[in-house]
């Protein structure tokens, strides 16, 4: 009866495993189309390592030999990988991976929301996404996360190195798993500070035409409108990658 539960608890963990898995390789496929293979391996990766955080206890190849399989193998020269039998207790719960989804970074008028443009797409030149929309019109957090940079217009100039041009007022999310940042730039106001926690769909500040915008409706820097980063942590730095991949718009 023991071994029966226990089995049932490796199932259920292996089953997990698997999840977790085909999660981080359907993230990774997605987030391949904008990258060079080295670039998609390195991503691919990362990510990998970064599913595996929580599971990093336990040998990887254990997913590999069922418990089934490995009594009627033939000994071949690898080592037989050994089941560790589960520490935990049948009473505690089953940790569950966490998954970062996207939602629109405003609400558009299918949603009780506004129109909206976009006047620039994401390239090598420009890292993010511009969605002209009206002055002022709350700017809603794609993922849960914590703020991690949160700038008024004029904290840091164009000239300081620190960006490539300047975003005016903005804000950047960084999603729970440490994986994905996305950010929010041109703000009229920012509605969060550095450290704030916010859930997916709070107002993190309101569009506007701050840093560097022009002053026409057309153009590479549209007026009023929303720059829209997705950057994706490759295992040393965040990588600029195409919001069009994970926004829901578009998928
Ligand atoms: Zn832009």
């Amino acid at each position: 009866m023991k071994n029966k539960k226990s089995a049932g608890i490796l199932s259920k963990k292996f089953f997990g495993k698997f999840i977790l898995l085909a999660s981080a390789a359907a993230i990774t496929v997605s987030s391949l189309a904008s990258c060079t293979v080295d670039e998609a391996l390195t991503v691919a990766d990362s990510l990998a390592r970064r599913y595996y955080l929580e599971e990093s206890a336990e040998p990887t190849q254990a997913t590999e030999t069922a418990p089934t399989e490995a009594s009627t193998q033939t000994p071949t020269s690898e080592p037989v990988v050994q089941i560790e039998p589960d520490p935990t207790s049948a009473d505690e719960p089953v940790e569950q991976p966490y998954y970062v989804s996207f939602a629109m970074p405003f609400l558009d008028k299918a949603h009780g929301g506004v129109d909206y443009r976009v006047t620039q797409s994401f390239s090598s030149t420009h890292g993010g996404l511009d969605i002209g929309v009206y002055w002022g019109t709350p700017i809603l957090a794609a993922t849960d996360g914590k703020v991690v940079y949160a700038y008024n217009d004029g904290d840091i100039s164009s000239t300081s190195g620190d960006l490539r041009w300047t975003y005016g007022t903005f804000v950047v999310i960084e999603s729970y798993d440490g994986v994905y940042r996305t950010y929010y730039a041109h703000m009229s106001r920012k509605a969060v500070n550095v450290g704030d926690v916010v859930k997916q769909g709070d107002t993190v500040g309101y569009s506007g035409n701050t840093g560097r915008v022009s002053s026409s409706s057309s153009g590479p820097y549209a007026g009023t409108h929303l720059h829209f980063e997705v950057r994706v942590w490759n295992g040393s730095s965040f990588i600029k990658q195409d919001p069009k991949l994970y926004l829901p718009w578009w998928n």
